[in-house]
């Protein structure tokens, strides 16, 4: 089966052509500068065939346009009509309330996310445009939408209530809701397969590091806890992005230097995290250089950044009760074994601890705890759109998703 995974953004359209089966990514490629008239289509064939066309791609419908062409193409595509494309899956970034799982698209549920825009003013509308374009191309073809929302619907109420008055939560939906499901709920998989365990009977603590991070509390399969929040700007150390903090700061910011609404949001977003406490960059490989170089302000972000991280270990162990493995992924969590060492370090008390060898070995998939740890701590790297292309092809109804995982 070949399942067309579409992740589509606000200026950029980025897809992979997957045998989900057989795990194999048949092409994939971007749409960058969408809306523009210098708009341009990158593909990487799974030969090694690569391909650049530039053009005036004004829109998602037009994005979606040059992919399909560079598909079928005859020196550079993958297959020869567009029927041997048999279903569409799209990473939808809210699903609010309403979606807990990875849905067929209907009408209703084209509803459903136009509901959630509110939300996610900046990542909905974007999403809609590809499926409606789709729909318009290939009205025949099943499409799917996964969620980065949906995996962690489960969370309790004590987990994503906030302390603010009830009625906001009732009024305008405000809670935790929790972001990058796909990617944990793909790791937790991966490590069950791995540990030869069924998921029902594992403990996990999940840890996306990229360049938005967060962190997942899985029990039995279920998210029971996650450090994002109502945005993606709560929890741990990221990027650009502030994470945690006392929400009194903003407010006194603003009032000093005299922010508006807009200005104090870039500040959290855009400013803040590894790029604000570094003052050099928002790339981790850059701030581990600096701290090496004796950049006091480089090692001072190393060291947020890591300390959170163990902090929500230790708070998730107490949620879960127990822990059977830690599981780390993204760019960070599966390139940086300092971060990996640092987040660690001093864990010993509660069974936890790494072998130097091992988190520093250069295959990309691996256990990294000692042999004497009663903790399993694994890198996974991570795979969203193979977990897309999985759930499309459950949906529109042949596989199960961990017999291939
Ligand atoms: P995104 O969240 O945009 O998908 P990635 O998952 O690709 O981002 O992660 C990007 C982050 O991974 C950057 O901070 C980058 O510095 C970091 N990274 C990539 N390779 C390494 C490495 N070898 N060592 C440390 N950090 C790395």
């Amino acid at each position: 089966m070949n399942i067309l995974v579409l992740n589509c953004g606000s200026s950029s359209v980025k897809y992979q052509f997957i045998n989900p089966e057989e795990r194999k990514i048949l092409t994939r490629g971007v749409v960058e500068r969408v809306g523009m008239s210098d708009a341009v289509l990158r593909n990487k064939r799974h030969d090694g065939d690569e391909i650049a066309i530039s053009g005036e791609i004004l829109d998602h419908a037009i994005a979606i346009d040059y992919i399909l062409a560079v598909l079928l193409s005859k020196n550079h595509g993958v297959i020869k009509d567009k029927a041997e494309i048999d279903a569409i899956g799209h990473r939808v970034v809210h699903g609010g309330e309403t979606f807990t799982q990875s849905v067929l698209i209907t009408d209703e549920v084209i509803k459903g996310i136009r509901d959630n825009i509110e939300l996610a003013p900046l990542h909905n509308p974007h999403n809609l445009r590809g499926i409606t374009a789709c729909l318009n191309h290939l009205p025949d073809t099943p499409q799917v939408a996964v969620f980065d929302t949906a995996f962690h619907q489960q969370m309790p109420t004590h987990a994503y209530l906030y302390g603010l008055p009830y009625s906001l939560y009732r009024r305008y939906k405000i809670r935790k809701y929790g972001f990058h499901g796909t990617s944990h709920r793909y790791v937790s998989s991966r490590v069950a397969k791995l540990m030869d365990k069924s998921l029902e009977s594992l403990k996990l603590i999940t840890c996306h590091l990229g360049n938005g991070c967060s962190m997942a509390a899985i029990d039995g399969g279920i998210s029971i806890d996650t450090t994002m929040g109502f945005t993606p700007l709560e929890g741990l150390l990221m990027g650009t992005r502030s994470g945690d903090m006392d929400p009194s700061v903003i407010l006194y910011i603003m009032a000093k230097e005299e922010l508006s609404s807009s200005e104090a949001n870039a500040l959290l977003n855009k400013h803040s995290g590894l790029m604000g406490i570094s003052g050099v960059s928002s790339d981790m490989r850059d701030v581990l250089q600096e701290a090496r170089d004796g950049e006091k302000q480089a090692g001072f972000a190393f060291e947020v950044f890591c300390y959170r991280i163990k902090k929500y270990i230790g708070s998730y162990i107490a949620a879960l009760g127990g822990i059977d493995a830690i599981i780390f992924t993204g760019g960070i969590g599966e390139n940086s074994p300092e971060v990996r060492a640092q987040s660690l370090h001093g864990l010993s008390c509660i069974g936890i601890t790494i072998s130097d060898e091992f988190n520093t070995s250069s295959e990309k998939e691996k256990i990294i705890s000692a042999a004497d740890s009663s903790v399993s701590v694994y890198v996974i790297p991570t795979n969203e759109e193979l977990m897309i292309a999985l759930d499309t092809m459950i949906i529109v109804g042949k596989e199960a998703t961990q017999k291939v995982i």
